[in-house]
């Protein structure tokens, strides 16, 4: 029998303080995968509180990876929905999280604190001089009747607002992921911790839940990050009495070499970026999927549909998930080979707007001109960023010298310049006589120079290879100088072998 039972929802509540990390992604997808499997909404929520480190743009810049990564949101700042607005500024500003915070005031839950940060400051070096490792704070307030609170605000003195965490007794809650054990803490272990700073604004633990609760969120999927503060919020809802949502904190996620979180000053996890260096949205959507859920022990290339159609819980699980780029590019490989030809160049296409190889926007003979280019590098494509310096030589002249490439690359092993320029002039003069620019017949001119001149095909078309494309490494040869047209092959050896004398 499933776990989950009745109609679900679940939210994604990034904070705009930067770009969207890969895990962030990773915690949004799990929250749509499973409003989408088990039939609920999934909603998006910007919480933006934290007036130091709110970025401009970040919001939207936000919103714009998850579409890109192929989520959508049935609820949002965007989209609207019942149970607005959707950004917790606003909520603020309609004075939504004061009318909380003022309730459990008076129900004597939560006090005005007026010790201030170099008040606290202070105690928390005393405590450590006296050899104390985690100062828990207990405000003296939590004795006072709420008019000497209210007296005191009314002085003019800046004041937060705490939670009165009870001194004794445990809290315990239950995981989704973490299996059915209840996750017990002390009371001795918690402080009562700042729910509206003194500018007014509410913090994380307050607005998420007020918000959670109001709009009807039933299950709570982030970041396993969030466990140690799971106790205030259940202390939380019970001052409240709402009914608690259900908890479900998603694994970490480990840097590849397994030591430390993913973490985004020291590993390159912007979403952005991997956009920028052309993965596919559904490759990446596939790679996430298996960053903390797995189907079975071996499938991994699996559709959207499939994924959307097997995600259980249950087989989220609890230890840490490793990130590994190597399998996200053979994953990317796998997508951009099961595209069609005219797919990959669609896609290539704004890789090489940017790279200034084609116009923005394309003609459609330069479009057409990338479809034909684009079986060549179609196979060995893994990001598609790549596109730009594989197919630079179809766009750009080739020079040998000091501006462009070394002429000594021309030159295969063991031989010398002059034979080199030799062979190059011969293959120019085969090559010239060919009348039907196809592969089949630039081949079949060549094979037949080998066999005249009694040469090794490998360093003839090397070097052939090499004033075709400026480099080493390039895609098959004759298909390359199809591509490229007869009169700038001719052109291009002809230019190798001048600057070899
Ligand atoms: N705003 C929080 C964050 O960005 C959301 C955590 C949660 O999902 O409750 O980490």
């Amino acid at each position: 029998m499933s776990v989950v039972s009745g109609p679900v929802r679940v939210r994604f509540a990034p904070s705009p303080t930067g770009y969207l990390h890969i895990g962030g992604v990773r915690t949004a997808l799990f929250n749509w995968l499973f409003a989408r499997h088990y039939g609920g909404q999934f909603v998006l929520r910007i919480e933006d509180t934290d007036e130091k480190r709110f970025v401009d743009d970040a919001a939207a810049d936000i919103m714009a990876s998850l579409r890109w990564a192929g989520l959508d949101w049935d609820e949002g700042p965007d989209v609207g929905g019942p149970f607005g607005p959707y950004v917790q500024s606003e909520r603020h500003a309609e004075g939504i999280y004061a009318t909380y915070s003022t309730q459990l005031l008076e129900a004597g839950l939560a006090y005005m604190s007026f010790t201030t940060e170099e008040e606290l400051a202070q105690m928390r070096a005393a405590a450590e001089a006296q050899g104390i490792k985690s100062f828990r704070f207990r405000g003296p307030e939590r004795a006072w009747p709420l008019e000497q609170q209210q007296e005191m605000a009314a002085r003019g003195r800046p004041f937060t607002i705490r939670l009165k965490t009870p001194l004794e007794g445990e809290t315990r809650f239950q995981d989704l992921v973490r299996g059915g054990d209840q996750i017990v803490v002390q009371h001795t272990q918690l402080q009562d911790i700042v729910l509206i700073k003194a500018t007014g604004m509410p913090v994380y633990h307050f607005a998420h839940l007020v918000d959670d609760h109001l709009m009807q969120i039933t299950h709570v999927m982030r970041a396993e990050e969030w466990v140690p503060s799971t106790p205030y919020h259940v202390l939380l809802y019970h001052a409240f009495g709402w009914n608690l949502p259900v908890f479900a904190h998603l694994p970490v996620i480990l840097r590849q070499d397994g030591k430390g979180k993913l973490s985004k000053r020291k590993d390159d996890v912007s979403t952005n970026r991997f956009w920028e260096r052309g993965y596919l949205p559904e490759a990446m959507f596939n790679y996430l999927a298996l960053q903390g859920w797995s189907y079975d022990d071996h499938t991994e290339l699996m559709s959207r549909d499939e994924i959307v159609e097997r995600f259980t819980i249950e087989r989220v699980q609890p230890s840490p998930a490793r990130w590994n780029p190597d399998k996200l590019k053979d994953l990317n490989g796998l997508y951009v080979r099961r595209l069609t030809t005219e797919q990959v160049a669609e896609r290539l296409l704004p890789y090489l707007t940017k790279a200034g190889l084609v116009t923005d926007p394309p003609t459609v003979d330069e479009r057409a001109y990338v479809v034909s280019l684009t079986p060549l590098i179609h196979e060995r494509l893994v990001e598609l960023s790549e596109a730009p310096d594989l197919l630079e030589f179809f766009f750009r002249e080739p020079s040998p010298g000091p501006e462009g490439y070394d002429p000594a690359l021309l030159v295969p092993k063991k031989m010398e310049a002059a034979q080199t320029a030799e062979l190059l002039r011969a293959a120019h003069e085969a090559l010239s006589q060919v009348e039907i620019w196809g592969i089949e017949q630039v081949e079949a001119a060549l094979r037949a120079l080998v066999a005249r001149l009694e040469v090794k095909p490998g360093p003839l078309f090397g070097a052939i290879r090499v004033a075709a494309s400026g480099r080493t490494v390039a895609p098959p040869l004759f298909e390359m100088l199809v591509a490229l047209g007869r009169e700038r092959t001719l052109a291009r050896l002809e230019r190798g072998y001048t600057a070899l004398g």
